[in-house]
C-alpha cells in the first residue's frame, strides 16, 4: 500500500499514516434503518492503516463476503497527540477533514454479530477505508454543519448533515482519547447517516462535502 495523507490542493502532508478509529451508530436514522438500539456510549471500532486507500484508486470489493456496503462519513485528520483530553481542546488539534467510505461487508458483519464476535473481518480488511484528500480546517470553518452526499451512478444514495450526529466531533474525539491515544496522522470516522447499500463492480461514486468539495471514485 502506498497511501499517503494529502490535501485537496495537492499540498503534501507530512503526517504519518496511522490508525483509523471509527464510531458506529452516531446518526439516529441509520440506527433505525438497521434496526439497532441507540447506544448509551459510542460504539467504537478500528481499522488498521492498511485499510486506507485514496479515492483515486478503483475501489476493490473484498471476496470474503457478498454484500459490501458503502457508509459515507466525515473523516477527521488528527494533527496533535490527544490523550485523555476535554472536548474544548479538540478543535485545535484537527489537521483536516475528508470524506471516507467505511466499507462494510454487511453479510459478514451480521454473522459476526450473531456469534458475538468482533467486526474486523467485516470492516478492517485491506482497502476498507477509501478516503478523499483532506480539506484544511480553515476551508471548513463549520464542520458540524456540513452536508454529506453520496451519489452512486448518478442517484443520491446517502444524504446527511453533520449537525445530525448524536455526538458531535469534539465530544466524540474527546471520548475516544480517554481510551485510545490519538497520534498525529490518525484518522477518526464520525459515523454514517442512512442510505447504506451494497456496491457493485463498475459503480461510479460522487462524494460531496458541504456542497463545495467534490470527489469521484469507481468500483473496480
Ligand atoms: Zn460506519
Amino acid at each position: 500500500m502506498d497511501y499517503r495523507h494529502r490535501f485537496i490542493d495537492e499540498r503534501p502532508c507530512d503526517l504519518p499514516v496511522g490508525k483509523v478509529v471509527c464510531v458506529g451508530r452516531n446518526y439516529l436514522a441509520h440506527i433505525r434503518e438497521l434496526g439497532n438500539e441507540v447506544p448509551a456510549q459510542p460504539v467504537l471500532f478500528m481499522k488498521p492503516s492498511t485499510a486506507l486507500v485514496g479515492l483515486e484508486r478503483p475501489i476493490r470489493l473484498p471476496t470474503h463476503g457478498r454484500e459490501c456496503h458503502h457508509e459515507l462519513e466525515l473523516a477527521v485528520l488528527i494533527g496533535q497527540r490527544l490523550s485523555g483530553v476535554e472536548a474544548a481542546v479538540v478543535a485545535g488539534a484537527i489537521a483536516g477533514y475528508a470524506l471516507a467510505i467505511d466499507l462494510t461487508l454487511r453479510d459478514v458483519q451480521a454473522e459476526l454479530k450473531a456469534k458475538g464476535q468482533p467486526w474486523e473481518l467485516a470492516k478492517a480488511f485491506d482497502g476498507a477505508c477509501p478516503i478523499s484528500p483532506f480539506v484544511p480546517p480553515e476551508a471548513l470553518p463549520e464542520p458540524q454543519r456540513a452536508d454529506l452526499r453520496l451519489r452512486v451512478n448518478g442517484r443520491v444514495r446517502q444524504q446527511g448533515n453533520t449537525g445530525q450526529m448524536m455526538r458531535g466531533i469534539d465530544e466524540l474525539i474527546a471520548y475516544i482519547s480517554q481510551v485510545f491515544t490519538l497520534l498525529p496522522g490518525d484518522v477518526v470516522l464520525t459515523g454514517t447517516s442512512e442510505g447504506v447499500a451494497a456496491l457493485r463492480a463498475g459503480d461510479r461514486l460522487e462524494l460531496e462535502l458541504d456542497g463545495r468539495f467534490r470527489f469521484s471514485a469507481e468500483v473496480a
